[in-house]
């Protein structure tokens, strides 16, 4: 099997695996218990967070609060933005956020909330004069960016867009689950209120993941209990997951000090495109080139159904994931290629292809051969169009 399939989610790293098994086998003291057999449980809880801080640039470790993945992160600073600011009715984000941001704003959508989705160019960035335009509407509860897309990597400006919220006076929430372990995240360095992250996307487990507080920003507690978390979150923790993501992010951590801009992963994505684009030559890169994350690689291949790529990858063992999503029994093409630019057929023509770490020169190598083939296989067969059902939905 050749995986290429990294922004959905990653293997856990071998040295994640061997710290977490001593806190499922013998260490199952309740972190919360007054005993020492709990104490070392909540030492472990305390190092793990002073890990996950470190590698999103926390100013201080009681900024991190542990949950069971970035989908409830997002929630919760949502849900708490709403608690705390009860008047407000209006919410912003971009128009490429994931799932875990769109389907919320939905919801309150039709619940009376005013939802402005700011575009994005082409290539995918941000148009932030219209960001600036809508942060100055009264009534903002929150704003929500995606810090690097789980579909394209483009990456937000985020700086810019945070300084322009801090600016108007409106709490923004980043989405960096994707860009957490893959390119730099400096959180005390911007003006942002909260910030998701999860671990099983850089090599931790899944079901673990955490949110950043800002602390100096308000913040109100949505899971309540006994109180976990300084009261923040509530639930006894999930003390092997949370000791996975603590060692998943320290190495992240060391790997990105190493080198920023990760190199080696670029150049194996790059080697990828160039493959595939010199034997495809009408196939074009989703997304702005120079302004993605370094392992994400999302093609379009005109004429092509996207979904009959996936079946001939699949059968070559090469995993990857569709520009497309069921939904509703139906084949539903990306919204945020649509949102790009990009019609129905294209976006049903686009695959993603995400690497990691573990990712070998060879592997790209066969990869990108088995791609080259099943284009060229269905363009022989079916012409210019293929046509076929994608189950599951898009991480
Ligand atoms: N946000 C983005 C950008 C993602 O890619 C994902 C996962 O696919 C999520 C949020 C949800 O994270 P989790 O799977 O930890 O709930």
């Amino acid at each position: 099997m050749i995986y290429l399939d990294n922004n959905a989610t990653t293997a856990v790293a071998p040295e994640a695996i061997e710290a977490m098994l001593p806190w499922l086998k013998e260490g199952y003291g309740n972190p919360s218990a007054g005993y020492r057999f709990g104490k070392a449980s909540r030492r472990a809880v305390e190092e793990a967070r002073e890990e996950v801080a470190a590698l999103v640039g926390a100013a201080d470790p009681a900024e991190i609060v542990f949950t069971s993945g970035g989908t409830e992160s997002i929630h919760t600073a949502i849900r708490s933005s709403l608690s705390v600011r009860p008047q407000a009715r209006r919410l912003l984000a971009s128009a490429v956020e994931h799932s875990a941001v769109y389907e919320p704003f939905q919801s309150l959508g039709e619940r009376g909330y005013a939802i402005d989705l700011c575009p994005v160019d082409a290539a995918g960035r941000l148009d932030l004069d219209a960001w600036r335009r809508s942060l100055a509407a009264d009534g903002l509860a929150l704003a929500a960016l995606i810090w690097a897309n789980n579909e394209t990597g483009v990456l937000s400006p985020v700086a810019e867009a945070a300084e322009a919220a801090a600016e108007a006076g409106v709490p923004l929430h980043c989405d960096a689950v994707q860009a957490v372990g893959k390119s730099p995240v400096e959180a005390r360095a911007l003006p942002i209120q909260s910030l998701s992250i999860s671990a099983h996307k850089f090599h931790g487990p899944k079901g673990v993941g955490a949110l950043y507080l800002n602390r100096r920003s308000h913040f109100e507690p949505q899971i309540l209990g006994g109180g976990q978390e300084a009261g923040r979150r509530s639930g006894t923790e999930n003390l092997p997951g949370i000791v996975g993501m603590g060692v998943a992010a320290r190495l992240a951590r060391e790997r990105l000090e190493a080198d920023p801009a990760q190199a080696a992963t670029a150049a194996l994505r790059d080697r990828f495109e160039a493959r595939v684009l010199a034997a495809v030559p009408d196939a074009e890169i989703n997304g702005e080139p120079a302004g993605r994350l370094p392992n994400t690689s999302n093609l379009l291949f005109p004429g092509i159904d996207g979904e009959g790529l996936l079946i001939l990858l699949d059968e070559a063992g090469v995993c990857c994931s569709p520009g497309s999503a069921c939904s509703t029994g139906s084949v539903q093409p990306s919204r945020v290629l649509l949102a790009m630019g990009r019609s129905r057929s294209q976006a049903r023509g686009s695959v993603r292809f995400s690497l990691s770490r573990f990712t070998t020169e060879t592997e790209i190598d066969e990869a990108a051969a088995a791609v080259v083939a099943a284009a060229k296989k269905l363009r022989v067969v079916f012409g210019s169009g293929t046509s076929g059902r994608v189950v599951g939905g898009r991480s």
